[in-house]
C-alpha cells in the first residue's frame, strides 16, 4: 500500500486560492507542506469576488475569516435588474439572513485582500513552506514517490514527496504532464475595472449605490457589481461574447470595444466610458469529466480540475472546497492515499458538476430575450425571498461529509 510518511512534504503546485487553502486544510490535520509558486510575488492579479457561506464557512474554520474582516463587504442582497431600463426583477435577501439561514456570511473582496488574508495564516503555519518563484515543468512519478523539476533563481531544483497537488489554474502545466485534456475557450470575454467611492464616475451613477452585488441583465452580455475593499471600492466585472485572447487574467482592454458591446444598455455603457482602466480575459473552461486523480500520486484541484464560467460565481468556492475534502480524504487514508485520493473524486465531482449546471442554466436565464426573458421576470418576481432563498439551500448550506 502507498503510505504517506510524515517526515516527506505533500507538494503542492500552485498558490493561488486553491493552493493556499489546500495547505491550511493538510497544516490543520498535521501534514508537513511545500508550496511551489510560479510568480516571485504574490500580486494583485484579478478583482473582486464574492465568497459565499459554503466557502467563508471553511475559510472560517481555518482563522482567514478573521484576516479579512476589515477589507471584505457583507452585502445585504443580491439584485437582478435588466441592463436597458435598469427596472428591478428579483432580490436575494443576504447579510444577517445569509448567516441565520447557512450558518457563514457571504463576502465581498478584492481577490487580493483573500490571497493575502491566506498568506498571512500560511506564513503561520510552521509546517508549510512557500517558495515563490518557483515554476514546475515537470514530474517524474517512481516507487518512492514523485520528483517536481522545477526553475528556480536561474537553476533546475528538485522536490520530492509522496504527492502531488495540482492547483496550478485554469492553463494548468500539471494537467498536461498527465496527458489530461487542454481547457476550452467559452466563446466569452470578462472584462473588470475597480472605481473608486467617491470618484466622479461612481458619484454620478444612482444604479451602483448600497452594498449589495447587482446583476444587470441583457441578451447580449451582463454586468455585475458589488463593493470591496471595506465599502472604499466598486468591483465591476461584465461579460459579452467576444474572440480568445491570450493566456492570461488580465490584459489591457479597450474601453470603446467594451462600451460598444454594451450599447444597448446606454447607462451601463455611459458608466463603462466613465470607469477604467479596464481589463479583459478570455473564459476558458476545464471539462469536469476529465480525471482529476492518479493513483501513481497527483490529484487536481481547483481550476485545474473543473475551471468554469463565472455565472454561479462559484469557481473559487469550489476550489476551497476541494481543498477541504481532499485534506480530510487523505487524512483518513494516510496508510493508503490512492483511496483518499479516489475518495475525493468520488465526493466532489457530482457537486461540482451540478454547480456547473446550475452555472449554465444561469447563463441561459440571464442571457434570455423576448417571451423567455418576460417569463424569467414574472416568475422571479412572484417569488417569496423564502422560496428564493430555500433555491440556494443546496449551495450555500453545502457542508463537507
Ligand atoms: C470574471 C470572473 C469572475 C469570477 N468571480 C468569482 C466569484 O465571484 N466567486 C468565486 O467563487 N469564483 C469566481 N471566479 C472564479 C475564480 O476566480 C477561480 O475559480 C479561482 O481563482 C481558481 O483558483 P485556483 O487557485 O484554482 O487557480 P488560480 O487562481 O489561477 O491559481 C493558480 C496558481 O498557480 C500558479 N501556477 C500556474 N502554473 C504554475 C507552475 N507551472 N508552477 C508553479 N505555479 C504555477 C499561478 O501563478 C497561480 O498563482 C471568477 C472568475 C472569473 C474569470
Amino acid at each position: 500500500m502507498k503510505t504517506l510518511s510524515p517526515d516527506r512534504p505533500i507538494l503542492v503546485v500552485g498558490a493561488g486560492i486553491a493552493g493556499l487553502t489546500v495547505a491550511l486544510a493538510l497544516a490543520e490535520r498535521g501534514f508537513a507542506v511545500s508550496v511551489l509558486e510560479r510568480a516571485r510575488t504574490l500580486e494583485e492579479v484579478g478583482a473582486g469576488l464574492q465568497l459565499s457561506p459554503n466557502a467563508t464557512r471553511i475559510l472560517d474554520r481555518l482563522g482567514v475569516v478573521e484576516r479579512l474582516r476589515a477589507a471584505s463587504v457583507q452585502p445585504e442582497a443580491i439584485v437582478l435588474r435588466r441592463a436597458r431600463s435598469l427596472r428591478e426583477i428579483a432580490r436575494v435577501p443576504l447579510g444577517a439572513a445569509a448567516v441565520a439561514r447557512w450558518g457563514a456570511p457571504y463576502l465581498t473582496v478584492h481577490r487580493a485582500d483573500l490571497q493575502n488574508a491566506l498568506v498571512a495564516r500560511v506564513q503561520r503555519e510552521p509546517s508549510i513552506r512557500l517558495l515563490t518563484g518557483a515554476t514546475v515543468r515537470d514530474a517524474a512519478y517512481h516507487a518512492r514517490g514523485v520528483t517536481l523539476s522545477v526553475d528556480h533563481a536561474g537553476a533546475v531544483i528538485e522536490a520530492a514527496g509522496d504527492l502531488v497537488i495540482a492547483a496550478d489554474g485554469v492553463w494548468s502545466t500539471m494537467r498536461g504532464t498527465e496527458g489530461k485534456q487542454r481547457s476550452a475557450f467559452s466563446g466569452l470575454t470578462a472584462w473588470r475595472t475597480t472605481l473608486q467611492r467617491g470618484s466622479a464616475a461612481e458619484r454620478q451613477d444612482p444604479v451602483l449605490s448600497g452594498a449589495v452585488v447587482t446583476a444587470f441583465l441583457h441578451p447580449r452580455f451582463h454586468l455585475v457589481s458589488y463593493p470591496i475593499r471595506a465599502g472604499q471600492a466598486v468591483n465591476l466585472v461584465a461579460v459579452t461574447r467576444g474572440a480568445a485572447l491570450s493566456q492570461s487574467w488580465s490584459v489591457p482592454a479597450s474601453k470603446d470595444e467594451l462600451a460598444a458591446a454594451l450599447s444597448r444598455a446606454p447607462a451601463l455603457a455611459r458608466l463603462v466610458g466613465d470607469a477604467g482602466p479596464w481589463t479583459r480575459w478570455p473564459l476558458h473552461t476545464v471539462d469536469p469529466d476529465g480525471p482529476w486523480t492518479s493513483a501513481r500520486g497527483i490529484a487536481l484541484i481547483g481550476d485545474a480540475a473543473h475551471a468554469t464560467t463565472p455565472f454561479a460565481a462559484q469557481g473559487a468556492a469550489m476550489a476551497i472546497e476541494d481543498a477541504d475534502v481532499l485534506a480530510e480524504a487523505l487524512h483518513r487514508n494516510r496508510d493508503d492515499f490512492p483511496a483518499g485520493l479516489a475518495r475525493y473524486e468520488r465526493e466532489r465531482k457530482p457537486r461540482v458538476k451540478r454547480v456547473v449546471r446550475r452555472g449554465a442554466f444561469n447563463r441561459f436565464v440571464w442571457h434570455a430575450s423576448g417571451p423567455i426573458a418576460l417569463g424569467r421576470d414574472i416568475v422571479l418576481r412572484l417569488r417569496s425571498p423564502e422560496r428564493t432563498l430555500g433555491d440556494f439551500d443546496w449551495l450555500y448550506g453545502w457542508r463537507s461529509a
